[in-house]
C-alpha cells in the first residue's frame, strides 16, 4: 500500500486521524453489535454466530453500516467479528475467509468515506487460545495476522481487538496489530467475566493497565457485562489508566447476582436467557441514556454498545455525547402524542376518555 508517495501520505493521515479525534478531551462514539442484530433480523444463525450475511446479502451489511452512522456512530467498524479461520471452519467455509473479510472491509471504507467517518478493522477472541499451550498462540497469531493484513489493505484507520477473556490473548492481539498493522493504532477491549479477574487469573484493572503500558492507543471493556455491572469496573480503570478508556457493554440488565449476559435468567424463571431470550432482559432506553451520561461524567473517551445494540440505542449514546446525527430529526417528541402528550394540544374530551379506558396514571 505504501509503494508511492500518495498512498504513503494517505497512510500517515489514516494513522493520525483516529488519535487526533481523541486529543484534547475528544471522544469517539462507536456502534458494535452486528452479530446479534443480524440474528434478530433473520440473516445469521444463533450458535455458530458466523457473519455469512456479509457475502450472502452484502447490501444489508452496507445498510446497517449506514444506519449506525445515521444514528451517530463516528466509526464504521468493519463487520469482521467471527469472520476468522476457526469460526469459518466450523461451518465449512474456510475458503471464503478472504472474500468475507474483504467484502466487509471494502463496504465499511466506502460508507465511512461517504460520511466522513473513521473505519476500523476488527479481530476478536479466537476460541483457540489457551494461556499455557504455546502451540495455540502460534495458531491464534496466524488467525489475527490474516485479518489484520486485510484490514490494512482496505485502508482501516485503526484496528480493534475485542472480546478477549484471557489477558494473554488481548496482549497477543496488540502485538499482532503492532507487528502486522503497518503502524495503525490499536484499540483493545477485554470482556470481563463475573469476578474481578480475567479467565487466566489476572486482575481486571491490572490487566487493562498492562495493555495500555504495552502501547494500545485505547483500552477498556466490551461485551460480556451490561451497563450496571460494567460501570464499577470502568471507574476503577479510569483511576489507573492515563490514556483513553473504552466502554461498550451489552444492552442487557446484568446485576451483581447475574453479572454477565451469559448468566442472566429470564425474569421470573430460572431459565438461562442467553442468547435467544435476552430480549426479556433488554435495558430500557432510559437505562442506556443513564449509562451514557455516567460514562461522559467519568471521562470515558471511546463509548458505544455491543450485543443487543440497535440504531435507536446508538442514537441515545451519541446524543449523550453531544452529537446531533441525522437520526436526531426523529428523536422522541412524546409531548405530541395524542394520549400521552400535552393536553392543551388535543381535544380534552377525546384524550380524557382514552386515558380513562387504557389504565395507568398519566399525571
Ligand atoms: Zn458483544
Amino acid at each position: 500500500m505504501s509503494n508511492n508517495g500518495k498512498t504513503f501520505s494517505n497512510d500517515i493521515l489514516r494513522h493520525k486521524a483516529f488519535l487526533k479525534r481523541l486529543q484534547n478531551g475528544g471522544n469517539v462514539v462507536v456502534a458494535e453489535g452486528y452479530i446479534f442484530e443480524f440474528e434478530r433480523k433473520g440473516y445469521l444463525q444463533a450458535g455458530t454466530f458466523v457473519p455469512e450475511v456479509t457475502i450472502e446479502h452484502p447490501d444489508l451489511v452496507r445498510l446497517m453500516y449506514e444506519e449506525f452512522v445515521h444514528a451517530g456512530s463516528d466509526v464504521v467498524l468493519a463487520f469482521t467479528y467471527y469472520a476468522h479461520r476457526e469460526k469459518l471452519r466450523l461451518i465449512g467455509r474456510e475458503d471464503d475467509l478472504d472474500k468475507i473479510n474483504a467484502t466487509a472491509l471494502r463496504m465499511a471504507r466506502e460508507v465511512a468515506d461517504k460520511h466522513g467517518c473513521l473505519m476500523a478493522g476488527n479481530i476478536c477472541n479466537s476460541s483457540v487460545y489457551l494461556p499455557d499451550d504455546e502451540s495455540t498462540h502460534a495458531i491464534t497469531e496466524e488467525m489475527f495476522k490474516e485479518q489484520i493484513v486485510l484490514a490494512v489493505e482496505h485502508g482501516a484507520d485503526y484496528i480493534v481487538g475485542e472480546t478477549f477473556g484471557h489477558i494473554g490473548e488481548g496482549m497477543l492481539a496488540l502485538e499482532c496489530i503492532k507487528k502486522y498493522g503497518n503502524g495503525l493504532p490499536a484499540v483493545i477491549t477485554m470482556s470481563a467475566p463475573s469476578g474481578h479477574t480475567f479467565i487466566d487469573g489476572t486482575d481486571i484493572v491490572d490487566g487493562i493497565k498492562s495493555l495500555e503500558d504495552a502501547g494500545a492507543a485505547v483500552v477498556g471493556l466490551n461485551c460480556g457485562r451490561g451497563p450496571e455491572t460494567m460501570l464499577p469496573l470502568l471507574k476503577e480503570i479510569k483511576q489507573v489508566c492515563k490514556g483513553p478508556v473504552a466502554a461498550l457493554p451489552v444492552t442487557y440488565r446484568t446485576t451483581s447476582d447475574e453479572p454477565t449476559f451469559f448468566s442472566l435468567t429470564i425474569p421470573g424463571t430460572k431459565s438461562r436467557a442467553f442468547p435467544l431470550d435476552l430480549c426479556a432482559c433488554l435495558c430500557s432506553r432510559q437505562q442506556i441514556a443513564e449509562f451514557a451520561r455516567e460514562c461522559k461524567n467519568i471521562g470515558i473517551e471511546y463509548v458505544g454498545l455491543c450485543c443487543g445494540n440497535s440504531a435507536n440505542m446508538t442514537r441515545i449514546v451519541a446524543e449523550a455525547y453531544g452529537r446531533t446525527p441525522p437520526a436526531c430529526k426523529y428523536s422522541p417528541a412524546m409531548e405530541k402524542h395524542f394520549i400521552f402528550g400535552e393536553k392543551s394540544k388535543f381535544k380534552n374530551e377525546y384524550t380524557d376518555k382514552l386515558r380513562a379506558h387504557i389504565g395507568g396514571d398519566f399525571d
